[in-house]
């Protein structure tokens, strides 16, 4: 079998300052890499299959995009999630960082409920696996697989979200009160991501804006914050 190959583009130090402009740019190209993945590659017994792309950067040296795809052929096989994939592509050769974590699959309520313990429009990385794996300051986009929409979360957001929505979940009056407004589990619909590359010229002005950082770390998570609040402006008010 020809070997895969798992870096789909490779950016260079194109927009190493900031590489989120390179999502807004390509949105479209990113889902449907991630799609097709999905829909070629991706394997689980239970019927379940995702695609991944991640754009990693050599801390703030190079940018390149990864790929993957769900894996589980058999029940007991190991985990193997798509963003576990794309990530562990990158790091494999060096891309340390996440820039952007996207994640594509059904949009049916009852098959994300099951996998995630709660409803969400889109599915979500795992809590066992894929969580820990994203950096705090990745954005992360979780995008339907047959229809256009998607949601945007920060990567330290989705590490509090199932104290905020498992039903019973101990903590979570606890981590009510520390976090008042919990991240909003809202797609937005936007057919084929016309909305989203219109929010390129506003991100790019904006983030000319963002006050400079002695860290890397602090200047990806403002840039993060940046595009998600972007993002989630195009749902209609909750
Ligand atoms: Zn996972």
């Amino acid at each position: 079998m020809a070997e895969r190959t798992t870096r789909f583009a490779d950016y260079g130090d194109y927009h190493i300052d900031n590489p989120i402009a390179i999502v807004f740019e390509s949105a479209p190209f990113f889902v449907n890499t991630a799609r097709a993945m999905r829909n070629k590659n991706a394997v689980n017994h239970r019927g379940a299959i995702f695609g991944g792309i991640a754009l990693m950067e050599d801390e703030g040296v190079q940018t390149a995009g990864y790929v993957g795809y769900n894996y589980t052929p058999w029940d007991g096989h190991p985990k193997r999630c798509a963003e576990m994939r794309s990530i562990g592509n990158g790091i494999a050769k060096g891309y340390n960082r996440q820039d952007l974590v996207l994640v594509t699959g059904s949009t049916d309520l009852e098959e994300i409920e099951s996998i995630l313990g709660f409803p969400s429009p889109t599915i979500l990385p795992c809590a066992e696996k894929c969580r820990p794996l994203i950096g705090n300051s990745a954005l992360v986009l979780a995008v339907g697989a047959d229809v256009d929409i998607y949601q945007a979360h920060t990567g330290e957001e989705l590490k509090g979200l199932d104290d905020l929505y498992l039903p019973n979940g101990k903590q979570k009056r606890r981590r009510f009160r520390k976090q008042p407004v919990p991240p909003p589990l809202v797609a937005i619909e936007d057919p084929e991501f016309a909305k989203f590359i219109e929010l390129k010229e506003e991100y790019l002005h904006l983030s000319t804006e963002l006050p400079s950082f002695d860290d890397l770390e602090s200047k990806r998570m403002a840039q993060a914050e940046l595009a998600v609040g972007l993002i989630r402006g195009l749902a209609p008010a909750m």
